[in-house]
């Protein structure tokens, strides 16, 4: 296997350090959390399945002119995308009411929103992520308001945009999770790129006429089949090809990144 030196571990994905200056690879492990870690599991194949749904939408998100971090999937758990500068901000959005917010406000899960609400979330584990307002976000640095109004005109065009492609395979996004980066050219002046992943770890995903969870919740509260259904909305996103199928079934298998020529 070749040497390669380990930048960050999360609890869903590990970051390498990429062939090239300026870039990164992102390797997608089967491991799942929730609860700010306090419940921790395996699910079988979910890197390969989260790897290929998050490089499809990352794409069909670049096509519409959003940039994203993604340069290319290099193999089955594998992506090689630029380095950027996280910006330390959780944006979330939500079309109807499910999680947090109904836990929050006491209001029943399943309840349509009039218009998308967007909320923000200080990425910090030790601290639970608390939920900050764009004043806290401004007044610590940690993105200008010229950032965060360019931050929320994506969000919410990749919200209309991810909404009307999962309806199209029979899916509702319920809500999902985005994070940022800043990519600086050689004079220092920095653009933004929608980083990280885009997968049923990070969207609640629901069965558009059974309503039926096929995302992390399945993890989150027990219900089962968590692997079968991100294999499913793989399968009706028509990416359950390729040896997409069977690297899910072999299991976890760590990829070798390709030496690079020269
Ligand atoms: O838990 P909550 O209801 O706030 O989650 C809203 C959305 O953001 C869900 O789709 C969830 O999967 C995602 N999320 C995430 N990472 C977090 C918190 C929430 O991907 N740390």
């Amino acid at each position: 296997m070749s040497k390669r030196r380990k930048i960050y571990e999360g609890k869903a994905k590990i970051l390498y350090e990429g062939p090239d200056p300026g870039t990164v690879i992102q390797y997608f492990k089967d491991d799942a959390t929730a609860f700010n870690n306090q419940k921790k599991g395996v699910i079988e194949g979910k890197g390969v399945l989260n790897n290929r749904i998050s490089e499809f939408l990352m794409t069909q998100i670049a096509a519409i002119g959003i940039p994203t971090h993604l340069i290319k999937r290099l193999n089955m758990r594998e992506q090689l995308c630029h380095a950027v500068e996280i910006i330390p901000i959780e944006i979330v959005v939500r079309n109807i009411v499910a999680g947090n917010m109904a836990k929050r406000f006491g209001i029943e899960e399943g309840q349509p929103l009039p218009r998308p609400i967007v909320e923000f979330y200080y990425k910090k584990d030790d601290l639970g992520d608390p939920m900050v307002t764009l004043d806290h976000i401004a007044s610590f640095g940690w993105a200008d308001m010229d950032e965060m109004d360019g931050i929320m005109g994506v969000s919410l065009r990749v919200n209309d945009f991810l909404s009307g492609l999962f309806l199209g395979a029979g899916l509702r996004l319920v809500d999902f999770k985005l994070e940022f980066g800043r990519l600086y050219d050689e004079d220092g002046n920095g653009i933004i790129l929608l980083a990280d992943e885009i997968s049923p770890d990070n969207c609640r995903l629901w069965d558009v006429k059974t309503n039926e969870k096929m995302d992390k919740d399945r993890f989150r509260r027990d219900l089962g089949g968590v692997s079968e259904a991100y294999q499913e909305v793989a399968r009706r996103l028509g990416l359950m090809n390729d040896g997409i199928a069977e690297a899910v079934a072999k299991g976890n298998v760590q990829e070798i990144v390709p030496k690079k020529k020269g």
